[in-house]
C-alpha cells in the first residue's frame, strides 16, 4: 500500500525580506519602486501584496513576490493541488470540479498546464545534480491499454528520481544511448540493478561500478539451491550448504572459495545414471556467481552503495500504485508528467 504524503507550498501574503539581486543583470543595489495588490486563486489567500524594486545599475523594474506566488494568477499551492489530484487518479475535469467546490475557476486545461508545470519544475531541479550512484529498473508503462517498456532512473543518494525513458530494458543498445549522456552530466560512477543480464553488459560498455540488488540476489539464487538440493540428493548437501553460507556471508574472497567448490564437483559424463543434468546446473551457478562477484559486493567496499535496489522501486511504486489502481493513461506525456508529480515531494 502506497502512502502518499503531500506536502504543498506555504503561500504568505506578503513579500519577506528584500529579493537579493536584480533578476536582468544581478546587481545587489536596489530601490524600493512602490507596491501593489494582486489578486490570486488560492484556497484560503485571496489577494496578496507585491513590492517592486528598481535596478540602480540597469534601471529596470521588477516584482518582489510573497512566498508560494509567481507570476501566475494562482498561488503555488493550488498548482500542486490539481497536479497531484490528476496524478493520483481524478481526470482534468474533476479536478476543475473539486476546486470549483471551493470557489476556485480553473478550467481543465489549466488543470493539464498546472500538471506539465509542476513536472517541469521537478525535472529540471534534478537535471543538474550530481548522481554518484543510480539505480535502474524497467517496467511496463500502460498507455490506452497498451504496454510500453519504461526504464526509470533514480539517484541512490537521496531516493529522488532523475528520468524515465520509454525503452526496454533488455535493449543494451538503446539502455547504453539513453545513459551515456547522464552518465557525463551527473558524474556517474556505480549503477545498482536486479541481476537481468543486459545490466552487466550495460555497465561494462560505460565503465561504471555495478551492485546487483541483494534481495533480488539471495531470492533467486536460494530457489535454485532448493531446487538442486532434490535433485542432487544427500552427496551434494555439503556443497550446496557451503554455496548458501557463502552467498549469505559473502566473505571477501567468495568468488575463489565458489571456484574452489566448482572445481571439487566433476562433471558427470556416463560414468553413472544419476542427475547428471543437475550437476551441470548446479555448476553453472556456480560460475555465475563467482563470475559476478564483484558486484554482488560492492556494497561492502564502497560507502554510499545501498545492498538493494530499493529506493528505485520506491520510486515507481510512489506512482504506479495510484495511476494503475485508478487508470490508464491516454498518452506517453500523462504517463511522464504523473511519474514527477508523484515524485515532487521525497522525505
Ligand atoms: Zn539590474
Amino acid at each position: 500500500m502506497a502512502i502518499v504524503t503531500l506536502q504543498l507550498a506555504g503561500v504568505k501574503s506578503e513579500p519577506e525580506g528584500r529579493p537579493s539581486a536584480c533578476p536582468y543583470c544581478g546587481s545587489t543595489i536596489l530601490q524600493k519602486w512602490g507596491k501593489g495588490q494582486k489578486p490570486i486563486r488560492d484556497t484560503q489567500v485571496q489577494r496578496v501584496e507585491v513590492h517592486r524594486y528598481r535596478c540602480t545599475s540597469c534601471g529596470r523594474t521588477f516584482r518582489h513576490y510573497p512566498a508560494g506566488v509567481e507570476r501566475a494568477d494562482q498561488s503555488l499551492r493550488l498548482q500542486q493541488l490539481a497536479a497531484i489530484a490528476w496524478a493520483l487518479g481524478l481526470s482534468l475535469r474533476s479536478v476543475a470540479w473539486i476546486v470549483g467546490l471551493f470557489g476556485i475557476c480553473l478550467c481543465h486545461m489549466t488543470v493539464w498546464r498546472d500538471v506539465q508545470t509542476l513536472a517541469e519544475r521537478v525535472r529540471q531541479k534534478v537535471r543538474k545534480r550530481r548522481v554518484r550512484v543510480l539505480g535502474l529498473d524497467g517496467l511496463l508503462g500502460e498507455v490506452r491499454g497498451e504496454g510500453r517498456g519504461t526504464v526509470v532512473a533514480v539517484d541512490m543518494g537521496t531516493g529522488e528520481p532523475v528520468n524515465l525513458v520509454e525503452i526496454d530494458e533488455r535493449d543494451v543498445e538503446a539502455v547504453v544511448a539513453w545513459l551515456r549522456p547522464l552518465v557525463e552530466e551527473m558524474g556517474i560512477q556505480v549503477l545498482v540493478t536486479d541481476d537481468l543480464a543486459t545490466y552487466k553488459v550495460i555497465a561494462e560498455r560505460l565503465e561504471l561500478e555495478h551492485q546487483v540488488c541483494d534481495f533480488h540476489l539471495m531470492r533467486w539464487v536460494g530457489r535454485a539451491l532448493k531446487g538442486l538440493e532434490k535433485e542432487l540428493g544427500e552427496e551434494y548437501q555439503g556443497a550446496i550448504e557451503e554455496v548458501r553460507r557463502i552467498v549469505r556471508e559473502k566473505p571477501p574472497d567468495g568468488g575463489h572459495q565458489l571456484e574452489r567448490i566448482w572445481e571439487s564437483i566433476r562433471p558427470l559424463w556416463r560414468r553413472r545414471k544419476g542427475p547428471l543434468e543437475a550437476v551441470h546446473r548446479f555448476r553453472m551457478l556456480l560460475v555465475r556467481l563467482a563470475e559476478n562477484w564483484e558486484s554482488y559486493t560492492l556494497f561492502l567496499k564502497q560507502e554510499g552503495v545501498p545492498r538493494t535496489n530499493n529506493r528505485t522501486e520506491q520510486a515507481i511504486g510512489r506512482w504506479r500504485v495510484p495511476s494503475r489502481s485508478v487508470r490508464g493513461f491516454k498518452s506517453w506525456e500523462g504517463l511522464e508528467a504523473a511519474f514527477w508529480v508523484c515524485n515532487s515531494k521525497v522525505a
